[in-house]
């Protein structure tokens, strides 16, 4: 017998089964005890909430033998037809496949009649919102006019992209995102009838991570099951996801609030050896600092989370300041969308952590000088005199470039070097650039190969550029302005971005 996936075999077969949609469940019901079936349905949602599975229920409670009923026999010839998906009078179309042209033309030439074996003929559209315009006007004239015995059903997880015409005709169902518990229960449910031994910190992240859709929590269980023959540990979950499991999150959370690149870099890359993905991890970081954030503000109870990991979290959670937590979370929020088209995921969460820990040691070193001010004699004594330019200093023991294009990249270690001191980060991105050409207008043109415009965009950014034009102007001795492209050329061989790393950690105080 060939292996049916543990989704369709554990598929809802009745209204009861049907998992965390009750209000969903109790208006279809109650249209069916009422006889107060409307002519179009529009079910709206997640992927994974459910909408296809109510949608065939309600299609065999309509059309049982012994129906219409609020709970189909799922027995009965109509049922069984339905259930394989081969009645008559349930038509299902996946808008999706072929942009429904073929099969909207042949629904209006055979709406008209009659159900051949049951009550009502349904029509199940799927995706409904990727019809196209020609699709989507054949469908309204026939919503506009439907035969009595003709139901409709629309699913899309995209309500937005549904035309109004269309929405405004039909009831609309809003499905809801599955609640962590909900999930779980089904996944111990089957585990259960299917004989799995499985952890519950292991059930618990496989809920987690499928973000309210059944479908995926169940279908990341039937691969778990292959891959661990039927023993399933937490350890197997986060290696099949690649996620970052939870030491590696307190770790990280632990680093920041102990302000410590060192451990930060440390375990970025114990991220990497383990072959987790950066997103994942970076998301997962999302989700830990928000957790952390609801504990701070006294919310906590709105997480889905064990006793366990609330008193972990609380602990954790009174290392940092409210503020500090949402810095970090804007901070891992850009990271995150900035991975999605920068090639070098880990090089953009180390940036992004190590710069929020700069930022607080800015804030120390403002401190230390603003508490040093209380001692007015020494702070002048330390301070330079104010017309004192600092170029002698800076240049110290190189000859001045004579500002050509030329000169400029005989002294290019230097001006890399004053760079360092200004921005660690803007040092980073102009490591991966060169430069190129003293343009006619006068600016430096400093070029990126394909790939980095990352680099090129970060050193783009006020403060770093600020920080290149003044590292220049203390090499060459005026201010050059500059502009960053990217360019075809092959650069000259760069920092290697996996050398970033030990770089930092050799380098950051
Ligand atoms: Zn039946």
């Amino acid at each position: 017998m060939s292996y049916v996936s543990l989704y369709r075999k554990y598929r809802s077969r009745n209204f009861a089964e049907l998992v965390g949609q009750t209000v969903i469940v109790q208006t279809l019901q109650n249209a069916i005890k009422h006889d107060r079936i409307a002519h179009a349905y529009l079910f709206s949602g997640p992927r994974g909430t459910g909408k296809t599975s109510a949608a065939r229920i309600f299609a065999k409670a309509l059309n049982c033998k012994k129906g219409p009923t609020p709970e189909p026999c799922d027995e009965c010839e109509n049922c069984a037809k339905i259930k394989g998906g081969h009645s008559a009078d349930v038509i299902e179309i996946d808008a999706a496949s072929n942009r429904g042209i073929d099969e909207i033309r042949e629904l209006r030439e055979r709406v008209r009649y009659a159900p051949l074996e049951g009550r009502y003929k349904v029509y199940i559209i799927d995706e409904v919102h990727m019809l196209t315009p020609e699709a989507f006007n054949a469908l309204l004239k026939t919503l506009e006019e439907p035969p009595a015995h003709t139901l409709f059903i629309l699913a899309t997880t995209e309500l937005q992209k549904v035309p109004l015409t269309i929405a405004s005709r039909c009831q609309r169902l809003d499905f809801a995102r599955l609640k962590l518990n909900d999930i779980k229960g089904q996944l111990q449910k089957i585990a259960k009838s299917e004989k799995f031994q499985i952890e519950d910190k292991a059930l618990e992240l496989i809920a987690r991570s499928a973000e309210g859709a059944m479908r995926d929590a169940i279908s990341l269980l039937d691969q778990l099951v292959s891959f661990s023959s039927g023993q399933i540990t937490y350890d197997d979950v986060v290696t099949l996801l690649g996620t970052a499991d939870e030491a590696l999150l307190f770790g990280f959370a632990d680093a920041v609030a102990a302000n410590d690149p060192n451990q930060v870099l440390a375990l970025v890359r114990k991220g990497m050896e383990e072959g987790r993905s950066m997103q994942q991890v970076t998301r997962e970081l999302v989700f830990h600092f928000r957790n952390l954030m609801h504990l701070k503000a006294g919310t906590g109870e709105a997480l889905e989370l064990t006793t366990d990991q609330l008193q972990r979290l609380g602990e954790q959670a009174k290392k940092f300041s409210l503020e500090r937590i949402k810095e970090v979370l804007r901070a891992l929020s850009r990271a995150e969308l900035d991975m999605k088209w920068h090639p070098y995921g880990r090089l953009v969460l180390e940036v992004a952590l190590l710069e929020l820990l700069e930022a607080r040691q800015a804030d120390a070193v403002a401190k230390r000088v603003s508490e040093s001010d209380v001692r007015p004699v020494i702070a002048t004594r330390t301070s330079p005199p104010p017309n004192e330019t600092p170029i002698a200093a800076a240049t110290a023991g190189h000859i001045p470039s004579d500002g050509s294009l030329a000169g400029i990249k005989d002294h290019w270690s230097a001006i890399l070097e004053n760079m360092r001191k200004k921005s660690i980060y803007g040092f980073v991105s102009l490591h991966e650039g060169e430069p190129i050409e003293l343009a006619q207008s006068g600016k430096l043109v400093i070029g990126f190969r394909k790939g980095y415009s990352f680099h090129k965009e970060r050193l783009e950014e006020a403060k770093n550029k600020e920080a290149l034009e003044e590292s220049i102007r203390e090499v060459v001795g005026h201010r050059i302005p500059v502009e960053c492209i990217i360019s075809d050329r092959p650069n000259s061989p760069t920092l290697s971005v996996n050398s970033v790393a030990e770089f930092f950690n050799g380098k950051v105080v």
